[in-house]
């Protein structure tokens, strides 16, 4: 491989490393904002139940003052009884002294049913409480790793930095401003692999002979669709026909393999190019 094209392999792997430890830096403050706004909503809720609780406290308290009033009303009358003259007078005390036992009653009613409610709301604030404290964990678990993260993509950045103006001053003028040229105007990826006779970006056919110039990799050859640059990283693919050609051809096209000493591109070995390799060297006649 050129080293020409070797560099330029390096620098989209550096560039691709830098975009995406910018991209996890950025989404950081984001990732921070949601923990702590899960943190207020754990918050929240304790203040609710409190709220609750103050409310019911309060309700509690007029009750007991209605039926303190109410029980006062009822000893009165019942002591105006005592002293009424007449029979109409008798019947007159005594309906209001029915509705007063009414009231008291529905009042001490009332007053059981606020201290069920005071229990439920003893107990939910008690979950709130015990959540809460879980979620203060979880949150600053959480929050230390997305900080440690980015404290290592920051690196990452940093690295990436001084790595590209290394391979950028190997360079030509002309090949850097070419692969910066179309990084921008590809969404960040200039350099990419060729394989099957197509770019594989793009997914767009190669002309065989560009493709054949590709493959020897000693050339920087732009795909006539996408522009990118493009390499050769893996065995050549052949379709069954190609296979069979290439067999009775026996050994003609060994060309297409990369020999054991070429340079290290760089860049790690694609899964499928490896499974390629496996694949081909198995069909391939001893
Ligand atoms: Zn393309």
């Amino acid at each position: 491989m050129s080293p020409e094209l070797e560099r330029l392999i390096q620098l989209q792997d550096v560039e691709t490393r830098a975009a995406e430890s910018r991209k996890r830096i950025a989404e950081t403050p984001i990732e921070i904002a949601a923990l702590d706004a899960q943190l207020t909503a754990s918050r929240d809720a304790v203040t609710q139940a409190k709220d609750e609780i103050a409310g019911n406290q309060g309700a509690r308290r007029s009750l007991d003052k209605d039926i303190s009033s109410a029980q006062q009303r009822l000893s009165k009358y019942k002591e105006q009884l005592m002293a009424v003259k007449t029979n109409a007078e008798y019947h007159a005390m005594q309906h209001q002294i029915t509705a007063v036992e009414g009231e008291v009653a529905k009042v001490e009613e009332q007053i059981l049913v606020s201290m069920v409610q005071a229990d439920e709301l003893a107990a939910k604030l008690k979950a709130a409480e015990v959540a809460l404290k879980g979620e203060e964990t979880r949150i600053a678990r959480e929050r230390a790793a997305i900080q440690a993260d980015a404290a290592d993509r920051q690196r990452i950045v940093d690295e990436t930095t001084t790595a590209r103006a290394t391979l950028v001053a190997e360079m030509s003028r002309g090949t850097v401003d070419l692969f910066e040229r179309v990084l921008k105007a590809r969404q960040g990826i200039a350099v990419g692999e060729a394989a099957k006779g197509q770019c594989t970006i793009c997914r767009v056919g190669l002309r065989p002979q560009v493709y054949n110039t590709i493959l020897k990799n000693e050339q920087i050859v732009q795909c006539d669709h996408c522009q990118r640059i493009l390499y050769f990283a893996g065995v050549h693919q052949r379709s069954e026909q190609g296979q069979a050609a290439f067999d009775a051809a026996s050994t003609r096209q060994d060309h297409f393999e990369r020999p054991s000493d070429a340079p290290d591109l760089g860049a790690p070995v694609k899964p499928a190019a490896r499974a390629g390799r496996t694949a081909s060297s198995k069909r391939s006649p001893s």
